[in-house]
């Protein structure tokens, strides 16, 4: 009698465990589309796992995914077009039980795609690339980019799929970045012997380690990724420097937390396992990573940062902190990760969505890059000596926007 019991309600719990995975399906619940220079992505969030078939049609040009088991409640009006490669996008159910989703793309893509694991309150994902052929191979060529002078890695943090930390107001992390990213590399650009790159120019997502690899192919002489922190106090606000900590350095717990945050951000952006087989030049740093004189020319290039920003606004540590970021890996040059401000903090989200106040932040970012390689022996103090015309001018520039750092300081910023 207890047997059977049992075995009834061991049987019920199976109905109850099998039935949804066996009647329900599987519903596609939003999309979004992200163009990259060499690809466009779109990311499809899934109720649960979903088993699809991708392929091409031509003439005209196609992309097909075949869903099984699914259902459509996504609202395809929402995303933004125009697109660089992805002309439209529509759905049929040509089956039951199954929907068939049509691209129609302007040139011949090559398609990738991979399904993400539920992640930090993000559902299951398809994300679906649509690689334009001609643009990678040329892009790999590192010698089309002859070096300027000093060049600078500027890597605006997050993007895309991945909008980092968000403020109370929904100020996202990736929008500040990338704003103050530009603005700082069109700073550098304005100075005479130094060039800056961006990692990311738009709003899309960059692997940690191609991030890293992209800075190395240019041959860049400094890094720095930006960043903004949040917390769950409100009132906590400033800013921070990191850098790479060496394996035997003792690292506090939340320099250590803030690493694993950031270095989540190749999950939640969406890393194609073709990323993982990673450069083989970066793999190799990663094995042979911990060289004391690029550690110190950090060390020297966080604390000029430190001293800029602490004129700039609030700051949150007066020291570099250290920790094992993997934007930070390209060992042998002097690399940084500034967390800008809190941006969980009201007043700061405030102030670092305003133009201006990002390129306050862009100019003591500016000032803390020349004072380093003026600190290095690579850029003269005198140099308006050699070069008279538009070195005069930039002094002027710089004058003026000292100037307003001061009066912002004393106001208290925007
Ligand atoms: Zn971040």
């Amino acid at each position: 009698m207890k047997i059977n019991r049992l075995l009834i309600s061991v049987s019920v719990m199976l109905a109850l465990f099998c039935a949804p995975t066996v009647w329900a399906a599987t519903a596609v619940k939003d999309v979004r589309l992200w163009a990259a220079p060499d690809h466009s992505r779109l990311v499809f969030d899934l109720s649960g796992y979903a088993d699809y078939k991708l392929f091409r049609l031509h003439k005209p040009e196609r992309i097909v995914i075949d869903m099984q088991h699914t259902k459509m409640k996504a609202n395809f009006k929402r995303l933004k077009f125009p697109d660089p490669l992805l002309k439209s996008i529509r759905y049929g159910t040509p089956k039951k039980n199954m929907i068939r989703i049509v691209m129609d793309v302007k040139e011949r893509v090559q398609p990738r795609s991979f399904l993400l694991k539920p992640l930090k309150g993000k559902p299951y994902r398809l994300v679906l690339d649509l690689m334009r052929p001609t643009v990678v191979k040329h892009k790999r060529q590192p010698s089309l980019h002859p070096k300027k002078g000093i060049v600078i890695a500027v890597d605006a943090g997050h993007g895309g799929e991945d909008p980092g930390a968000i403020g109370p107001r929904k100020l996202m992390e990736k929008t500040v970045t990338l704003a103050v990213a530009k603005k700082l590399a069109a700073a550098i650009n304005r100075k005479a012997g130094m060039h800056a790159i961006l990692t990311r120019k738009g709003d899309y997502y960059v692997p940690l380690k191609r991030r890293v690899g992209l800075a190395r192919k240019m041959h860049a002489d400094m890094m720095i990724s930006i960043h903004a922190d949040a917390v769950r106090q409100r009132q906590v606000k400033g800013a921070s420097v990191y850098m790479l900590s060496d394996r035997g350095a003792t690292v506090d717990r939340a320099a250590r937390a803030l690493a694993a945050k950031e270095n989540a951000a190749d999950e939640v952006g969406g890393m194609t396992p073709l990323d993982e087989v990673a450069d083989p030049l970066v793999s190799r740093i990663l094995g042979d990573m911990f060289r004391s004189d690029s550690l110190n020319s950090s060390q020297l290039l966080a604390e000029e940062m430190i001293k800029r920003l602490k004129k700039a606004g609030p700051l949150k540590y007066k020291s570099p902190k250290r920790a094992r970021f993997v934007v930070l890996l390209a060992m042998e040059i002097p690399s940084v990760l500034v967390e800008l401000d809190f941006i969980s903090n009201p007043v700061q989200e405030r102030k670092l969505r305003s133009s201006r106040y990002q390129n306050h932040l862009a100019q003591a970012l500016l000032h803390g890059t020349v004072g380093f390689f003026r600190k290095m022996g690579r850029l003269r103090a005198a140099h308006s000596n050699v070069y008279r015309g538009p070195y005069a001018m930039q002094e002027n520039n710089r004058a003026a926007a000292s100037g307003l750092t001061q009066k912002m300081t004393s106001v208290g910023g925007v």
